[in-house]
């Protein structure tokens, strides 16, 4: 595995392979790399001649402290990708990405604002921005996200429809622990008594599933429920609970699977889970 740290070094390896005839997959992460993150490059490698990974900690999508407090893991990172045998690990510097003069924004207009997007939009665009640099640098012929995200996936599929970015976005099922609980980098920074006060989240979540899966069709009563469920949940702070259609992410839309969505805050770190009925 070559580890890359330069953008334009990063396309000319790219470029390099695809003259040979060999399809690109691509990961794009945050690192702090877990098990979920391993079977998206597992999906990657499978389907794929060349498989990059990047772990970029993308300052335009955080707050400043937030982006402070992001588990960084550098090496475990490198040793997670060896043994999932990624070709090129990209870990480009926030100065690499965003020279002095950087001065671009890509939104996804209509779309972002859905669910709790209105109220972080700034988050979203800066997922989008990054994402389309990212997709600049690499160009892959398949990139592959968890579905754990998946307003950021529904953003991501207009984003390269809308700019004819020639690539396949892949969906990815969300990898759990064995409690429920959604693999995610943050949850490191859970202590024991948090990561009990937080399994509130997935366990509300999959208890409306439930309840769906037995019939019930009342969306109001459904989200009602989900909210009382988290806002009584002890250590637990609720930030957004929705039932929506999972592919327009609205809810007086009422043709496709239904998304359940919800997003909590415990010891000050957001947390999100969600299942698709
Ligand atoms: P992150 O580094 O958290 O931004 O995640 C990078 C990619 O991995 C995104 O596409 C996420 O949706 C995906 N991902 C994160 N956690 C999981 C998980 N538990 N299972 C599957 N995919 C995940």
């Amino acid at each position: 595995m070559k580890i890359v740290t330069d953008p334009k070094k990063m396309t000319l390896l790219v470029r390099e392979a695809r003259r040979q005839g060999k399809r690109i997959g691509f990961v794009p992460t945050l690192g702090a790399l877990h098990d979920g993150h391993a079977t998206l490059m597992a999906k990657a490698r499978k389907e794929n001649d060349i498989v990059v990974v990047s772990t970029f900690v993308n300052p335009l999508q955080f707050r400043k402290a937030a982006y402070e407090r992001y588990p960084r893991d550098p090496e475990g990172d490198r040793a997670l990708c060896e043994k999932a045998g990624v070709d090129y690990l990209f870990a480009p510097s926030a100065e690499k990405m965003y020279p002095e003069r950087f001065d671009t924004v890509v939104e996804v207009k209509e779309l972002t604002g859905r669910l709790e997007g209105a109220a972080i939009r700034w988050h979203y665009r800066g997922v989008t921005t990054v994402v389309a640099k990212l997709f600049a640098i690499v160009e892959p012929d398949k990139a592959y996200f968890g579905k754990k995200d998946p307003h950021q996936l529904a953003i991501l599929k207009r984003m390269t429809e809308d700019l004819n970015i020639a690539v396949q976005i892949v969906p990815v099922a969300t990898k759990r622990d064995r409690d429920g609980m959604a693999l995610s980098s943050r949850n490191r920074l859970l202590t024991p008594e948090s990561r009990k006060a937080a399994l509130a989240l997935p366990k509300a979540v999959a208890e409306i599933e439930r309840r769906i899966k037995a019939g019930e069709t009342d969306r109001g009563k459904l989200t009602e429920a989900l909210t009382a469920m988290l806002s009584s949940a002890p250590g637990v702070t609720i930030d957004f609970a929705a039932i929506v259609d999972a592919e327009t992410l609205r809810e007086e839309d009422r043709s496709g699977p239904t998304l359940i969505y919800a997003a909590v805050f415990v010891d000050g770190l957001r947390l999100t889970d969600n299942r698709v009925v």
